[in-house]
C-alpha cells in the first residue's frame, strides 16, 4: 500500500520554478487580451495553433524535455508552474497539449535514437501535434481489449482497425497508437504494442464527432491496409502495455484536472467583488477549501514524477476528486445565482457557465472514467 504520509509528502515548488511564473503570466496577459471568459473556459480543449507557436517561441513547448532535443531541459515544478499559469487564465493550449504532456515524454524514455532527433525538436518548435490513440468502439474502460492490429510485412507493418474519441485527430500529424500485434483482445495486456502513426498516409479517414457543446474536439479514426515504415513501432513489441500506463501517470496527475472550471470560478467570485452574501461567501469558501489541497497532491505528485516514480494510483484518486470538484463548480455557481433572483447575471457568466453546464459531465469521463478510477484506488490501497 503506497498511501501514506511518508510515501506522499506534500509538494513544495522550489524557487526557480516559482521563478518562471511571472514571465508567464505577462505573456498569457499579452497573448489573451480582451478574449471573452467563455472562450477561454476551453482551455485544454482549446484550438489554437498561432498560440501554441508563439508559446514555443518562447521556449514553453516540451519544455521537460532536454536542451538536445530542442526542449528547455526543465524539472516537472516548473512545467506544473507553466501549466498552472496556462490553465488558470483559460489559454487555448490543446494544439500541444498531448505532445507536451505524453507522447514527447514517451518518445524520450522509450523511442529509439533516430526518433527523439526526428520528432522531439519539431514537437518543441510547436510544429508537430499528436493525439491519443487508445480507446476503441467496446475497448474504453476495458482497454486491454483493443482489437485494432498492425501485422508485420515486408519494410514494416500493416494497420488495420478503429479508434474513437480522439481528442483532436482532426488537426494533428501523429497518432501514437495502441495496437495489437499478436494474439488476440482475450490476451488482455500481452500482445499490444505502440506505434507513431501518420495521419495523412493513405487507408487514414478521420471523421469528427460533435459534442452537445456544438465544439468538434474528437473523432473516430479508421485505419485501412494503412503502411507504416519499421520504425514506427515505439519502444519494445508487446510492451505497449506497460508504455500506456507509465502515460496515465502524467495523464492524470497534472492540474487539469482540477481547473476546468476555474474561469468561470474566477469570474463570479471576482463579480461578487468584495460584496457577496453570506450564501455566496460560503459557496466560495467551501469551493477554495476543496480546491487547494486538491492542488497540494497534485505538486505532491509533480515531486513524485520529479523523482522517476509513477504515482498511478494516487494519480487515480486526486482526478477523481480533482473532476468531481471541477463539475460541481458550475452547478454551485448556478444555485448561488438562481438564489439571487433580484440581481440580473452578467451575460459573460451565464455564456460561460452555459458552457461548462453542459461540458462539465465529461471530466469524469476523459482520462478514464469515475467507477474505473475507484477500482484502482481499492487496489492500490488493498482493498480488493
Ligand atoms: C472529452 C473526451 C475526450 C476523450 N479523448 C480521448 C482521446 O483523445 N483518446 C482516447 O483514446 N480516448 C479518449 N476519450 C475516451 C475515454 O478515455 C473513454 O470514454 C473512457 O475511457 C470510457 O470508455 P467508454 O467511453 O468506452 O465507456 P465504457 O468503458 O463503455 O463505460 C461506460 C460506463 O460503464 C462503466 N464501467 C465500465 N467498466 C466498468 C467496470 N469494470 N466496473 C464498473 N463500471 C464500469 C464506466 O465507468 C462508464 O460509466 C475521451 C473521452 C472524452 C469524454
Amino acid at each position: 500500500m503506497r498511501l501514506t504520509v511518508e510515501n506522499y509528502p506534500p509538494g513544495t515548488i522550489p524557487p526557480h520554478a516559482e521563478a518562471l511564473r511571472a514571465p508567464v503570466k505577462a505573456f498569457i496577459a499579452e497573448q489573451l487580451a480582451g478574449s471573452p471568459a467563455h472562450l477561454r473556459a476551453r482551455s485544454w480543449s482549446g484550438f489554437d495553433a498561432g498560440f501554441s507557436k508563439a508559446l514555443a517561441a518562447r521556449g514553453w513547448v516540451g519544455v521537460g524535455i532536454p536542451k538536445q532535443y530542442g526542449g528547455a531541459g526543465l524539472d516537472p515544478f516548473s512545467r506544473f508552474v507553466l501549466v498552472e499559469e496556462l490553465l488558470a487564465a483559460g489559454a487555448p493550449v490543446a494544439a500541444h497539449w498531448f505532445a507536451d504532456r505524453q507522447s514527447a515524454p514517451l518518445i524520450l524514455h522509450y523511442g529509439s535514437e533516430a526518433q527523439r532527433t526526428s520528432f522531439l525538436p519539431r514537437i518543441c518548435r510547436g510544429e508537430l501535434f499528436f493525439c491519443i490513440g487508445m480507446s476503441e468502439p467496446n475497448s474504453g474502460s476495458d482497454l486491454a481489449s483493443v482489437r485494432s492490429r498492425a501485422e508485420r510485412v515486408p519494410g514494416g507493418w500493416k494497420l488495420n482497425g478503429q479508434k474513437i474519441w480522439t481528442t483532436y485527430a482532426h488537426k494533428s500529424h501523429y497518432m501514437i497508437a495502441l495496437i495489437r500485434t499478436s494474439g488476440t483482445s482475450e490476451d488482455r495486456q500481452q500482445g499490444l504494442s505502440q506505434f507513431l502513426v501518420d495521419l495523412s498516409l493513405p487507408g487514414v479517414t478521420v471523421n469528427p464527432i460533435k459534442l452537445g457543446t456544438g465544439d468538434s474536439d474528437f473523432n473516430e479514426v479508421f485505419f485501412e491496409d494503412v503502411i507504416l515504415p519499421e520504425d514506427a513501432l515505439v519502444g519494445t513489441e508487446g510492451n505497449g502495455w506497460q508504455q500506456v500506463n507509465a502515460e496515465l501517470a502524467f495523464e492524470r496527475s497534472g492540474p487539469e484536472r482540477i481547473y476546468s472550471s476555474l474561469v468561470l470560478l474566477d469570474l463570479w467570485a471576482s463579480l461578487l467583488g468584495g460584496d457577496p452574501t453570506p450564501d455566496e461567501a460560503a459557496r466560495l469558501g467551501r469551493m477554495l477549501a476543496r480546491l487547494a489541497p486538491l492542488r497540494a497532491m497534485s505538486v505532491a505528485m509533480t515531486g513524485l514524477l520529479a523523482a522517476g516514480q509513477s504515482p498511478l494510483t494516487e494519480a487515480a484518486l486526486f482526478k477523481d476528486a480533482g473532476t468531481a470538484l471541477e463539475q460541481q463548480i458550475p452547478a454551485e455557481i448556478a444555485d448561488a445565482i438562481a438564489a439571487r433572483p433580484d440581481r440580473a447575471a452578467d451575460p459573460e457568466l451565464l455564456r460561460t457557465l452555459a458552457y461548462l453546464m453542459q461540458l462539465n459531465h465529461v471530466f469524469s469521463l476523459r482520462g478514464g472514467t469515475r467507477e474505473i478510477l475507484r477500482g484502482m484506488i481499492a487496489r492500490g490501497l488493498g482493498l480488493r
